[in-house]
């Protein structure tokens, strides 16, 4: 099985041109055996199930709280491998727990014979319905960990990233009262940069920063999450944020008011993100001038694939780009990971922020620095059982 499917490799690897230097030398042999190589990959199978994940911390943003959180775990094996997935659906959005399993139970992946027709198959998927970007993303991640663990590389590898540039992740702090918002910002005294939610009004929002300044002089991130209701008023926060030594701040008012923010982000003294004014690579032109950068969530944009196009076409209108999540397990926040060493931030700390983590992937140290596996895919071990991820770093 091993000689066989490391033949499989050197060949599909070969269809890949420059993006693997090392199958160069095997080329000339391996090309031609494509087509044989592919047919002699089994069928795919695809199997999901639900999977509520429990918060450590009651979470609120500027227009809910809660303390758990409904996912769904997809695997599609092929010739005894298997690729991991992940739907992670916060009640914010559109998606439920019934309406990612329906959506895969009409995903028929019988009639494609090869995974690396990752383009063929993802379109297939998208033009299923409209919507269901989780639902979708799911089945993205769980190729691209198969197609990956085919090829016996890493997706930043494959996309030629360099692992050393990974940033650090910030640690979300969720709007509280003073007490809670101090203890939680002592727990995450380590991490380099924090993230603040703020929206809900003035004396909450000063408050929130307050209660984190006495006790931590870190960089921060806001989120206004769309909460701040007046351009006036937003850019005054802004400002009073650039004084307290606030980095960034994302979408500070509601994502239809373009012109109010691209006039906050004319004046603004900081990076002004896009959020929820954005879901997949269509959204980005229309955010050029009106926003400094995008921030871009797998669980939104339908995965990976999507994602990396994002990328590099905000890059390519010289615009910024963090890469954020949802609560969600190692496996949705290691494949992010695989873009972060091309990010300007990374908001990768959902796996943090629960108690019942299903796997080993990237590693976070404990001031927030992301390191990237060797290990091929998404780089993930599922774990036996499991486990509080913030406790395995402090
Ligand atoms: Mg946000």
């Amino acid at each position: 099985m091993s000689t066989r499917r490391n033949f499989m490799r050197a060949s599909l690897a070969a269809t890949l041109g420059a993006a693997f230097a090392q199958s160069s030398a095997r080329s000339a042999f391996a090309a031609p055996q494509v087509a044989d190589a592919a047919s002699a990959l089994g069928k795919m199978k695809l199997s999901f199930r639900p999977y509520l994940l429990t918060l450590r911390h009651a979470f609120g943003v500027s227009g809910v709280t809660r303390t758990e959180t409904m996912g769904v775990q997809v695997e599609i094996e092929c010739d005894g491998i298997v690729g991991y997935g992940e739907a992670s659906m916060p009640p914010y959005l559109s998606e439920s727990t019934d309406s990612v399993l329906a959506f895969l139970k009409r995903v028929d992946l019988s009639q494609f014979n090869d995974p690396f027709a990752l383009d063929d198959i993802l379109t297939y998927v998208d033009g299923i319905c409209e919507n269901n970007a989780a639902a979708k993303c799911s089945i993205d991640l769980a190729l691209h960990d198969l197609v990956g663990k085919l090829m016996g590389q890493p997706w930043w590898r494959i996309w030629g990233l360099n692992k050393e540039k990974t940033p650090t992740t910030m640690y979300t702090i969720g709007i509280d009262t003073p007490e809670k918002v101090m203890e939680k910002t002592r727990e995450a005294a380590k991490f380099e940069l924090l993230k603040v939610k703020l929206g809900r009004d003035k004396k909450s929002d000063r408050e929130m920063i307050e209660s984190v300044r006495a006790v931590s002089d870190k960089p921060i991130a806001v989120d206004a999450n769309q909460g701040w209701k007046d351009k006036v008023y937003a850019l005054e926060m802004i400002e009073w944020l650039h004084e307290q030594g606030i980095v960034m701040v994302e979408q500070p008012m509601k994502k239809t008011k373009h012109d109010d923010i691209a006039w906050i982000t004319e004046r603004s003294p900081l990076p002004i993100m896009a959020d929820e004014s954005l879901q997949r690579l269509t959204d980005i032109p229309k955010l050029k001038g009106v926003f400094s950068g995008i921030n871009i969530k797998l669980m939104k944009c339908t995965g990976l694939r999507e994602a990396w196009k994002m990328l590099n076409f905000a890059r390519a209108l010289d615009m910024k780009v963090m890469v954020g999540c949802m609560t969600e397990t190692s496996c949705a926040i290691s494949a992010a990971a695989q873009l972060s060493p091309a990010v300007d931030w990374a908001d990768l700390d959902g796996n943090l922020l629960i108690s019942n983590d299903l796997f080993d992937g990237v590693r976070t140290e404990p001031n927030g620095k992301l390191v990237l596996s060797d290990k091929p895919g998404l780089g993930l071990t599922k774990l036996e059982k499991p486990i509080n991820r913030l406790d395995t770093l402090i």
